[in-house]
């Protein structure tokens, strides 16, 4: 047996995959991927792919980086890993510092833990104690958005609005609101570009005229909500909803895990909205992807909430065995010397309005209703019927075929029920755009693989 082979039937035999139907994955060829460099993954047979979804947008200045590897190895000679409680060491305070620095100016303190959940999650508790420890405990709801998404955990899942891949869990999930998506595509309020005055938020201020007292805070993904169906939505949504939540007194969390670090095209998603919220969390580009930590930062407002004598028990009893582990915060400071040293944001001026040319012809497709647009996200909703914008069935599983043909293009596409998207590192260059795109086109163009649509026109 080759060592393939193998691996092949080891995986089968002892993995259980995240997000994966096991009994499709069996079927399929495995993609065993064996090292990265740049843009690419390579597999064991050395096929090389684009890698379209920055290793679950995470990866930032592309894989392999000399600075980022450098930076953790270092590290590793000294420290691998000690804990945080009560102690310290010089990678998560040089980091905390950074993120201080680059944030707005009203966050000065952070707090470590180790993926996006947890980050979401932490900023949630601490709301809620704030609360408790300054005179309102009667605040103690939450409000998230339809087509949300913060996370896996219990916590989370009670907080986002995908409920596909929360079902199961109701019973266990505590109860808070939930307001309608900026889903501009297909507008709860049926506005158009023109006609909107981001109607969509009323019901925002009719929860908060009649309940924000009992509101703790808000939580939204600033600008897209990607795990929601890649819904980008205008910032003066964003700015007009914080100004809602800080006219109730209420806190604004800020779910930056997707956005952060420069994939919408500023360091921070929030500074096209002019925001500042009382908690930001922040995950997967923090170590440029290269290892899992995640952040939260928030106020000395809050944190002086927290503050006092031992006895007074203000104390916030909440933290991983990982939080700001070494590696991961060296790995941090690599990645942000090097948005420094490669003007990372400044470069993205001229490849992302490329990138947004190159995807405007993929609208003149029959197939392709909406085409989303944000820093170095772009999405395509695939639809039906062009006219009604008929969404696809889910048992259509357009996705799954975009997925498996995107892999013969090398491209590794990972639609969202109907929505195919592009989530590109930033170091992505003209020529990995020209690339990408016209390989892209090669999968969504071909009319064989959507034939729900010459049915229903034969049946015209
Ligand atoms: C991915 C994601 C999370 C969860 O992060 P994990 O590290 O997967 O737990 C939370 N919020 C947003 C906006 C995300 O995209």
């Amino acid at each position: 047996m080759s060592v393939t082979s193998a691996l092949r039937d080891k995986d089968h035999r002892f993995l259980w995959h995240p997000y994966t139907q096991m009994k499709d994955y069996e079927k399929r060829d495995l993609l065993l991927i064996d090292r990265a460099e740049g843009i690419f993954l390579y597999d064991v047979d050395g096929n090389r792919y684009y890698d379209t979804v920055s290793s679950w947008w995470c990866i930032v200045h592309g894989h392999n980086h000399p600075t980022i590897k450098g930076g953790v190895r270092a590290q590793m000679e000294r420290l691998e890993q000690v804990l945080l409680a009560g102690i310290s060491h010089a990678p998560a305070i040089l980091l905390a510092e950074k993120l201080v620095q680059l944030t707005p100016p009203s966050l000065t303190r952070v707090f470590y833990s180790d993926n996006g959940s947890t980050a979401c999650e932490i900023a949630v508790k601490m709301s809620l104690q704030y609360w408790q420890q300054s005179g309102q405990p009667e605040r103690h709801q939450f409000i998230g958005l339809e087509r949300g998404y913060h996370g896996d955990t219990i916590g989370t899942m009670s907080l986002g609005g995908t409920p596909g891949f929360h079902g199961p869990f109701a019973g266990l999930l505590f109860h808070s609101h939930r307001i309608p998506s900026p889903y501009c595509y297909r507008c709860p309020m049926g506005r158009d570009e023109k006609s909107c005055d981001i109607e969509c938020l009323m019901p925002l201020k009719t929860l908060l005229d009649k309940d924000g007292d009992q509101i703790a805070a808000l939580i939204i993904e600033p600008l897209i909500q990607a795990a929601g169906g890649m819904i980008v939505y205008p910032p003066r949504y964003l700015t007009r909803a914080a100004a809602l939540v800080r006219a109730a007194g209420a806190h604004l969390i800020l779910d930056e895990v997707a956005t952060g670090f420069g994939r919408t095209s500023t360091m921070f998603a929030l500074e096209q909205a002019a925001v500042t919220p009382d908690f930001l969390c922040l995950s997967k580009g923090l170590t440029g992807g290269y290892l899992p930590m995640a952040a939260t930062l928030t106020t000395e407002e809050v944190f002086q909430a927290f503050y006092g004598d031992y006895a007074e028990n203000r104390t916030f009893y909440h933290g991983h065995t990982f939080s700001g582990n070494p590696l991961a915060a060296a790995a941090g400071l690599a990645s942000l010397q090097v948005f420094d040293e490669e003007q990372t944001l400044a470069r993205l001026a001229d490849t992302v309005p490329y990138l947004h040319r190159r995807m405007t012809r993929f609208l003149d497709l029959p197939w392709v209703g909406d085409l989303r647009k944000l820093g170095m996200i772009c999405a395509l909703e695939l639809v039906k019927n062009k006219a009604t914008k008929e969404p696809f069935s889910p048992t259509d599983r357009v996705g799954w075929r975009i997925y498996l043909a995107g892999l013969r293009q090398g491209l590794i596409l990972r639609p969202l029920g109907n929505v195919v998207y592009l989530w590109l590192p930033l170091s992505a260059t003209r020529a990995d755009i020209d690339e990408i795109t016209d390989r892209a086109w090669t999968v969504l163009a071909d009319p064989a693989l959507f034939p729900e649509i010459r049915r229903s026109a034969s049946h015209e």
